[in-house]
């Protein structure tokens, strides 16, 4: 039986993102995920200025109780006069330091009559002074490729004048649903079939990464309708993921499928649970991963050992985000072969881990379970796990982003 971490780490490297970028505008490229370093072209800010409205004085002019004429108001914009010695020049927040000035005094502490200006306290010597240079220096980078590019980036990049940035290609997934049992949400329904929560789930899933372009299949389960799927998406999509039909029944035709394209197929037993065998196969040059058919394992499956190779794919340095570490909140205890990944909601409580309260039915066919789990809890395997144990948990509004 594969390991889980081993499973994580190799899927999560199975695939390599575009070798080409393309440029998007700043105002598209939310969500994209930086290809190529961003540079300062600027030192930020460019040139010293006032972190308030106050004004500009030589320190060494200041003494208690005297009265600095005000030689000049110089509005953010606008360009100082050089300070001359004894005067004060009024400035507002941005304001270009005059040169000869070190110091700016806060208007609060500032009374202004017929063009001169007294101060209140002794000022401090260098206050209030945003200096060139102190965000950003000219020529370093200021965002890394494999960044995804949100506000606080857009931010950056904007304030050094660039307007087009160059990011990786949009991903395409393809998604291949499977089962003669199955039907559409909007369809008729037999008493003896069910719906495709799947497809829906994993489209949605994809959609949370960022990935825009999903082409959702779904098969019936005869030789000919899967490699009629299969030939349409490996010739549109970048990675194609396969749901059900990859276990050992009568009916599971998908392994065959893709040897018969000419693929090859590792197929593990990952020690998790839930998650059935696990398979990564490549066909055509594209990788192919098949999830367990059962919503919850292809849930947990595609959250642990799936979204790491979306995100590698997308060009995104951080494939596996981290785990964080709670308290067991729950009145049984676990013992198992393998790894037990467990619906929980995390309780965050003043000065402690957070509480881990996991649902109470963990059947991999509990669809309900989804919706209220914010967090995966990790029990180790071979292991006595109980109320009060510090367990690792998986965030899902990380893994899932
Ligand atoms: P399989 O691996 O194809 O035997 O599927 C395992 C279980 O998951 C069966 O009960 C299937 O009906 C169910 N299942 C498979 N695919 C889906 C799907 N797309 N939506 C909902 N349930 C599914
Ligand atoms: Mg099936």
């Amino acid at each position: 039986m594969l390991d889980f971490d081993v499973a994580q780490t190799r899927l999560a490297t199975a695939a390599s993102p575009a070798a080409q970028s393309e440029k998007v505008s700043l105002s598209d490229c939310i969500g994209r995920v930086l290809a190529k370093p961003v540079i300062a072209t600027l030192d930020l800010p460019s040139a010293d200025n006032s972190a308030m409205d106050g004004y500009a004085i030589r320190h060494a002019d200041y003494q208690p109780d005297m009265r600095f004429p005000i030689q000049q108001r110089c509005y953010a914009g606008d360009t100082p006069e050089a300070l001359q010695p004894g005067k004060a020049i009024r400035l507002f927040t941005g304001s270009i330091m005059p040169e000869g000035a070190d110091t700016v005094v806060m208007q609060e502490n500032a009374r202004e009559e017929n063009d001169e200006v007294i101060f209140i306290d002794t000022p401090a010597k260098g206050r209030h002074v945003r200096y060139r240079g102190e965000d950003v220096k000219q020529g370093t980078e200021v965002v890394a490729p494999g960044t995804v590019l949100g506000a606080a980036q857009v931010a950056l990049i904007a304030s050094q004048g660039i307007a087009e940035v160059d990011v990786f290609p949009q991903l395409k997934v393809g998604l291949l649903t499977t089962g003669d049992e199955l039907v559409a949400p909007g369809q008729p329904r037999a008493p003896e079939q069910i719906y495709n929560s799947n497809g829906p789930m994993l489209s949605a899933m994809l959609k949370r990464q960022g990935v825009e372009s999903v082409t959702a299949l779904h098969a019936q389960d005869t030789p000919e309708s899967i490699t009629q799927a299969f030939e349409t998406l490996l010739s549109e999509c970048d990675l194609v993921l396969t749901v059900g039909g990859v276990s050992v029944g009568d009916k599971d035709l998908v392994k065959p499928t893709i040897e018969q394209l000419g693929g090859t197929l590792d197929l593990w037993r990952v020690n998790m649970k839930p998650g059935k065998p696990v398979a990564l196969a490549h066909a055509r040059n594209k990788p192919i991963v098949c999830l367990p058919g059962n919503p919850v394992s292809a849930f947990v499956v595609y959250t642990l050992l799936v979204s790491p190779l979306v995100r590698t794919m997308q060009g995104r340095t951080q494939a596996l985000p981290a785990a964080h570490y709670g308290t067991l909140d729950f009145d049984r205890s676990y013992n198992d072969s393998r790894i037990a990944f467990l619906r929980a909601q995390a309780h965050f409580d003043k000065n402690s881990l957070p509480r881990l309260i996991p649902h109470n039915d963990q059947g991999s066919a509990i669809i309900s379970s989804l919706s209220w789990a914010d967090v995966l809890v990790r029990i180790p395997a071979n292991t006595t796990t109980g109320k009060g144990d510090v367990v690792r948990y998986y965030d899902l509004a990380h893994w899932l982003s």
